[in-house]
């Protein structure tokens, strides 16, 4: 069964195109974040899901109900913004037990010291109070729950939203930035309680983030989105190894991947100025070649073969590995190498290095950007079966 399902959604603000027919389905109970360069149209379509703007063209459905024409109240969505928009002359418990007070009892019962005289008030705010509790217990609120949101960190007013949101159980989520206003270290930990309370509740649920390991780290699939369109919605794994796009496989990734313009001759032979990659393609012409760090590595030398020409730039450490980054004699472009270990020996700037690649991990673009079908080349496979560094 389909939690969320976007068909066509068109908007535009006066001549400004923002999303352009974006379709997008979200199974029941999945996490999909839509992550993408800032203006890209994120928060729109999001805003659009949730009812709080309406698309020119297309449908929102949710748990198979067409919500297109119903107001976001209405829609049984939980929202949690980056300002976590909390009451601040509220106590924790009043914050989280809002929604439910508004869903679940009326005007005259809301109302303070009159309202508990009507009958049946009494057991209703009980249930309340115990719905509260428990969402509370979820994100290890319950010693908080009689404070004032200006006497809580960050960290604890962000999980106030995600109690506030999940404790009308909700039949989807939709979290636009919920931890951009943390430091980095709480950042990492509330993205591991946000999977945990989405595992748990197993509600569908919309990210919105422009941070790519956000998007990678927490969720099942990864919706890639630029200048108003989705590029390629897949697993974090195939986003990453598998990009359709040159943008995505550039947008996706730290450091980026390599990119490197080759011509593919009418030999079918890959090339980076003269120097031949390993790879063929039936494709003609400019392309881009991409390779992520992770995949190039220094020849070994006196390994017959060409692999690329580099010069070393600057190298940088990282602990466990080095980040080398170099630049290709033939288009003076940069490539980056990360390398294990710690072994600077012969990694000095100015020095000269051969790159060899993975060929099965290269990437091959067109020029307009799209994946151009490649294999590494009769000579190079005969010469390197079992290698997974080729040189050439
Ligand atoms: P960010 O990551 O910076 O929040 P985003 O991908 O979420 O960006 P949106 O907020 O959806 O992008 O905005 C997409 C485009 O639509 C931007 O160019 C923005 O300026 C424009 N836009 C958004 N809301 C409005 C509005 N109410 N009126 C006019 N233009 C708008």
């Amino acid at each position: 069964m389909s939690g969320i399902v976007v068909t066509g959604v068109s908007k535009s603000f006066g001549s400004t195109r923002v999303l352009g027919g974006v379709s997008l389905d979200i199974a029941s109970g999945e996490f999909v974040s839509l992550v993408g360069p800032s203006g890209c149209g994120k928060t729109t379509l999001m805003r659009i899901i949730a009812g709080l703007e309406r698309p020119d063209s297309g449908r929102i459905e949710i748990n198979q109900r067409d919500v297109t024409s119903i107001r976001a109240a209405d829609r049984d969505v939980a929202m949690v913004f980056q300002n976590y928009a909390l009451y601040p002359h509220l106590t924790v418990h009043q914050n989280i037990s809002v929604p439910l007070v508004f869903r679940r009892l009326s005007a005259m019962e809301r109302l303070p010291g009159v309202g508990r005289l009507v009958p049946g008030t009494g057991a209703r705010r009980q249930e309340i109070s115990a719905l509260v509790r428990q969402s509370a217990g979820l994100l290890g609120l319950d010693e908080l729950l009689a404070r004032k949101p200006g006497q809580l960190s960050g960290g604890q007013r962000q999980r106030v939203a995600l109690a506030r949101a999940i404790v009308r159980q909700p039949k989807a989520f939709l979290m636009d930035e919920p931890l951009s206003n943390l430091d980095a270290a709480l950042r990492v930990q509330t993205r591991k309680e946000i999977v945990e309370i989405h595992r748990r509740v197993g509600a569908s649920t919309v990210y919105v983030t422009h941070d790519q390991s956000e998007a990678m780290t927490m969720s099942d699939r990864v919706a890639v989105m630029m200048g108003g369109d989705i590029l390629q919605i897949a697993t974090p794994e195939e986003i990453y190894a598998n990009p359709v796009d040159l943008r995505v496989a550039t947008f996706i990734g730290s450091p980026k991947i390599n990119t490197q313009t080759a011509v593919v001759g009418d030999d079918g032979h890959v090339r980076v100025g003269h120097e031949p990659t390993g790879l063929s393609s039936p494709h003609r012409g400019v392309v881009t070649l991409a390779i992520r760090p992770e995949h190039l590595a220094p020849a070994a030398s006196g390994q017959v073969g060409a692999g690329l020409s580099c010069s070393i730039d600057h190298v940088e450490f990282l602990g466990d590995s080095l980040l080398v980054h170099t630049r290709a004699a033939a288009t003076s472009e940069t490539m980056i190498v990360r390398i294990g270990g710690t072994n600077r020996a012969g990694l000095t700037r100015g020095a000269t290095l051969t790159l060899g690649f993975n060929l099965t991990a290269a990437l091959l673009f067109d020029a307009q950007g799209k994946r151009a079908a490649m294999e590494p080349t009769a000579v190079a496979s005969a010469a390197a079966p079992e290698r997974r560094v080729a040189h050439g």
